[in-house]
């Protein structure tokens, strides 16, 4: 692979394969192009936080790399897969992309433990005991310790929204996408999902963020990317992109919403 055309802004020592690898992704819903030519690149243990107003193409990204949607064109690599050859066995790579969007969608009548216990049983082959234990390590490492047994009508969405990371994180993602995580939740409830989410930036995970929460960007991003009608129209370390924005578009939603 030449890297002439493929955007290699942020080449991590030793310059490892890319875990993530878009290049040119276009997408388009009926006669609407919505990704307009996406390049980017994300390292091992790389945080990359894309920030963008409503309707620039995030979600849709985000949904190509495991393709819950179908790029019109383009290729995505996932380590060494790519995605978007038509033979790749999809629910292989899915098992290895753990994503967490604004909605949590626990099952109502399973208690938290259980919500966690039932991608590991279904899709891994986990025996009960095995995935009860990987379900009652993943609740503790999200702060849920004492609340396995709660069935979801009696947890907080905050609480909530934690059992959904530690549902993705027990089936041992590489990499984990956060599509709005906490768009959908009170002020007082967003501290505590931020919290874990950079504990696992800390701990390491490779994690593509799409937020609006610009003190997290600004915090745990080790890159940001700024899209707008589709396209990247900028990206860099979080220092440069907010404190020195190369685009006017970006200085003008950084300064809108900060
Ligand atoms: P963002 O997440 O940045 O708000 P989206 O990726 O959700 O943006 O949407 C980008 C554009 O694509 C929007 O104009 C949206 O209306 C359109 N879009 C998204 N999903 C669909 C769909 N399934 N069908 C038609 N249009 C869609
Ligand atoms: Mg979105």
């Amino acid at each position: 692979m030449t890297t002439e055309t493929i955007n290699t802004s942020t080449p991590v020592e030793g310059a490892e394969q890319p875990i993530v690898r878009i290049q040119d992704l276009h997408k388009s819903f009926g006669g609407t192009e919505v990704l307009k030519g996406i390049d980017l690149d994300v390292h091992r243990g790389e945080v990359v936080v894309v920030l963008g107003p409503s309707g620039s193409g995030k979600s849709t990204m985000l949904r190509c790399i495991n393709r819950l949607e179908e790029p019109t064109s383009g290729h995505i690599w996932f380590e060494d897969v790519e995605i978007t050859n038509p033979k790749t066995n999809l629910n292989k790579v899915r098992e290895h992309v753990g994503m967490v969007f604004q909605s949590f969608n626990l099952f109502p009548h399973l208690t938290a433990k259980e919500n966690v216990m039932l991608a590991q049983r279904k899709v891994l082959k986990r025996s009960k005991e095995e995935a009860a234990k990987v379900a009652e390590e993943q609740l503790a490492r999200v702060g849920l310790a004492d609340r396995m047994d709660h069935h979801p009508s009696e947890l907080s969405g905050g609480q909530q929204q934690r059992v959904a990371i530690a549902r993705a994180l027990a089936m041992d993602p590489h990499v984990m996408l956060f599509d709005e995580a906490t768009s959908a939740l009170d002020p007082e409830l967003v501290r505590g999902v931020l919290d874990v989410m950079k504990e696992l930036a800390r701990g390491g995970m490779t994690m593509i963020v799409v937020t609006h929460e610009m003190g997290f960007a600004r915090d745990v991003a080790d890159r940001v990317v700024f899209m707008e009608g589709g396209v990247i129209v900028e990206e860099g370390a979080p220092d440069q992109v907010f404190g020195n924005p190369k685009s006017e578009r970006t200085r003008a939603f950084i300064g809108d919403i900060s």
